[in-house]
């Protein structure tokens, strides 16, 4: 495949974009997941390679001054973040779709550039006190850093409209049924 398409899933942190992303990833074989480059540190559990490309601060900036970004953000202050246009290449190589699980602006993004070959897809929280319990009890940040996502969402949801389609993530198995079918109906077109 010269050109495949892409799915992309963005939402506020704690929406439960992963999770969704994740369950695509097992039971739709013709995706594979997009691995993004960032700069945070790894958590535990994390693969490099794997869940992300780790790099540091001046590796990231290196490869934004060499070009080598489709689109990159700075989405917490020195947590950069972006997708290498050879990943894109590598998957579809592979005869596969990309999934992706970037932050609003970077799915935006995405959009624009691809227009119809890509799928973007908005995940709501049921509210924004429920992405602060999510993050709580997911037990990944630190309080600094819960209180920083949470303080992003108000300006991020309201890009929702852009989207080509929003899927309220409040009951799981609902959401994780929507997602396929939205999915599996873009990919038939
Ligand atoms: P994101 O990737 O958007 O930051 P995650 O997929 O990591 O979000 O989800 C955040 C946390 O919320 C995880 O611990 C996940 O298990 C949990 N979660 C996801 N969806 C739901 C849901 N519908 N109800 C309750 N908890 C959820
Ligand atoms: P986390 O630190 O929770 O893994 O990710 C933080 C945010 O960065 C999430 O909203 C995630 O979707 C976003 N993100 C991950 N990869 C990329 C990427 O390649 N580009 C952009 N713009 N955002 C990304």
């Amino acid at each position: 495949m010269d050109q495949g398409k892409l799915i992309i899933f963005s939402a506020p942190s704690g929406a439960g974009k992963t999770t969704i992303v994740h369950h695509l990833l097992n039971v739709l074989p013709y995706l594979e997941f997009s691995i993004s480059a960032c700069s945070r540190p790894m958590r535990k559990g994390e693969q490099n390679g794997v869940d992300y490309y780790f790099l540091t601060v001046d590796e990231f900036k290196q490869k934004i001054a060499n070009g080598e970004f489709i689109e990159w953000e700075e989405v917490y202050t020195n947590n950069f973040y972006g997708t290498l246009k050879s990943e894109v290449q590598r998957i579809w190589k592979n005869n596969r779709h990309a999934i992706f699980d970037v932050d609003v602006e970077g799915g935006l993004n995405l959009k624009k550039q691809f227009g119809e070959k890509a799928l973007a897809v908005f995940v709501m929280p049921p509210s924004i006190q429920s992405l602060e319990q999510r993050l709580k009890q997911r037990e990944t940040e630190t309080p600094e850093s819960i209180a920083r996502r949470v303080g992003k969402a108000a300006i991020e949801l309201k890009l929702a409209e852009q989207f080509d389609k929003i899927i309220l993530n409040d009951d799981l198995g609902k959401a994780l049924a929507e997602a396929e079918k939205i999915v599996g109906e873009f990919i038939k077109v």
